[in-house]
């Protein structure tokens, strides 16, 4: 049996001529820069994520860029976070000049722990970017007090977590923006590159997209300098169809979830492998993180092995990467987010996963270690 971490075939046979149909139209316009489906899609967007306002932007790491663009942070600000997130969290922190200023996660969650935010929080403090690994929220209540108390920027670095709630709120509306990625394997993928910030702050909208063409406001005239951050037409006209389905995609993932549960406790592996854990709210899965105590990597050999797809999301923590030495960290220093790095493991989790594959996932994985 093989089993792809993620199978993106599967899902575009689902809507083909949806995709085909939406398309079509705009090659016959000849329009593909920003338009009528991106502005469209914004709307939506926004709606979804319980947000005034939506800009379209290039990708989810111009939509981190942007928004700490339009915060005003710059050289001399430091900017805090978490060490265990994609590279572009904190390389967007870097490129506009700011320092990252880093707090280990909760060993539960993955996400920063509220309560070690406070004592780096400085006078250079200007934003916190908390990040909703894995497509769950970060423990917000705290984290907005502290930043209300400090007059401190919030962004949320929402991009796997499209959907997914903390309290019955949605990400990317709690924090002053949110920013998202439409990458091909996010919950809400493009056929290419992509991203949107929302926000509920019609300044911030303003300044946004005004950021996202060179800065230029009127046409070709710039009190400031931005950059090339506009989202394709096609783009926004794919995503838009694939937003339709994005929740039945949702609870199809969460479903998985609950049968993976199932299975690896029938299997007696509780005791052998940690499952992700739920807190606070809708957690959306964009990945299925199981944590093993040994052997990690020769897990992940066996598996693949046994044509079963699977990632390491992100063996290297932000703080140990060559390129950030200079901030001076060390390895110790975030210990949480270090053991994460060494014991976790992705397993395939999206929509259409059949309950066959599953049990044969569960099924290896037990071979691996009870025999
Ligand atoms: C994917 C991702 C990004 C970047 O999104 P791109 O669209 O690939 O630029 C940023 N942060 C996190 C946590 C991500 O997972």
């Amino acid at each position: 049996m093989k089993v792809p971490l993620l199978d993106l075939k599967a899902q575009y046979h689902t809507i083909r001529d949806e995709v085909l149909a939406a398309t079509r139209e705009l090659y016959e316009t000849q329009r593909f820069i920003l338009g009528p489906e991106v502005e469209k899609l914004e709307e939506r967007v926004a709606r979804y994520c319980q947000t005034e306002y939506a800009v379209g932007v290039s990708s989810g790491t111009d939509a981190l860029l942007i928004s700490l663009m339009a915060a005003g942070i710059g050289p001399g600000d430091e900017v805090i976070t978490t060490p265990y997130t994609f590279f572009a969290t904190v390389g967007s922190i870097v490129r506009v000049g700011a320092t990252p200023v880093f707090v280990d996660i909760r060993e539960d969650t993955y996400n920063i722990d509220p309560k070690a935010i406070i004592d780096k929080i400085t006078k250079l403090t200007k934003a916190i970017m908390p990040v909703h690994l894995y497509g769950q929220c970060c423990d917000m209540a705290p984290i907005l007090e502290l930043a209300h108390a400090h007059d401190i920027v919030v962004i949320e670095d929402a991009a796997q977590a499209i959907g997914s709630e903390y309290k019955g709120r949605r990400a990317g509306s709690m924090g002053d923006m949110g920013c998202f990625s439409f990458f091909p394997s996010k919950n809400l993928g493009a056929f290419g590159d992509g991203g949107m910030v929302t926000t509920s702050s019609g300044m911030l909208y303003e300044k946004l997209r005004i950021l996202r063409v060179h800065g230029s406001e009127p046409k070709y005239y710039h009190k400031v300098i931005g950059g090339n951050f506009r989202l394709d037409a096609l783009q926004a006209a794919i995503v838009l169809v694939k937003l339709s389905y994005l929740d039945q995609w949702t609870s199809a993932r969460r479903a998985n979830a609950g049968l993976y549960r199932e299975l690896f406790s029938k299997e007696g592996m509780d005791d052998v492998i940690g499952l992700p854990v739920e807190k606070n709210g809708r957690h959306i899965y964009n990945q299925f993180v199981i944590v093993v105590q040994s052997r990690r990597d020769e897990l992940r050999g066996f598996l693949n092995e046994s044509g079963i797809g699977t990632e390491v999301y992100y063996p290297v923590p932000m703080h140990l990467q060559p390129c950030f030495e200079y901030l001076d960290a060390e390895k110790g220093d975030f210990p949480k987010a270090e053991a994460a790095a060494e014991k976790t493991l992705a397993l395939p989790i999206y929509a259409e996963l059949t309950d066959e594959q599953q049990a044969y996932i569960v099924q290896k994985i037990k071979a691996f270690y009870l025999s």
